[in-house]
């Protein structure tokens, strides 16, 4: 089954659309956590980071890297939030990889992404080596 977003693609569902071009789009989220809040995808449907090709990360993050400008300059924001929800403890509720990006306001009365976090842990020395070994061999 397609995703919601894999509709908008195929346009069988109207999204406001703010750029297109072979491999991604982008459009207005519908519930907006502020002006101009806007998605970017692929076009094809990858449910998680993990799971895009080299080829269209490098698409994706061109059409990131062009529409942060762009949105910011749209609505006047001081600043922007980027970020992907990538999973569904993430809090991913769209299984179809989308990237947030949520112009920020001074005084807008929201947090940074350290925010999202629960408890945070305390971690010592040696099991911060043993974790940053972990991602370097597996990186
Ligand atoms: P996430 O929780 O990261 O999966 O975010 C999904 C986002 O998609 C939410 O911010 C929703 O408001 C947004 N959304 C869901 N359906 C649509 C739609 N049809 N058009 C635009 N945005 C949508």
């Amino acid at each position: 089954m397609s995703t919601i977003f894999s509709q908008i693609v195929a346009g069988e569902i109207p999204a406001r659309v703010v750029y297109e071009d072979e491999r991604t789009i982008a459009f207005l989220d519908a519930n907006p956590l502020s002006p101009g809040h806007t998605l970017v995808i692929p076009k094809d449907e990858y449910e998680r980071l993990n799971d895009v090709p080299d080829d269209v990360a490098s698409d994706l993050y061109a059409t990131i890297h062009r529409l942060v400008p762009a949105v910011e300059e749209a609505v006047d924001a001081d600043a922007t939030t980027v970020a992907f929800n990538n999973g569904e403890e993430a809090g991913q509720e769209v299984p179809h990889v989308h990237c947030h990006i949520i112009p920020r306001f001074e005084g807008d009365g929201g947090g940074p992404i350290h925010a999202i976090a629960g408890e945070t842990p305390d971690l010592g020395d040696d099991e911060l080596d043993e974790i940053a070994a972990d991602i370097e061999s597996n990186a």
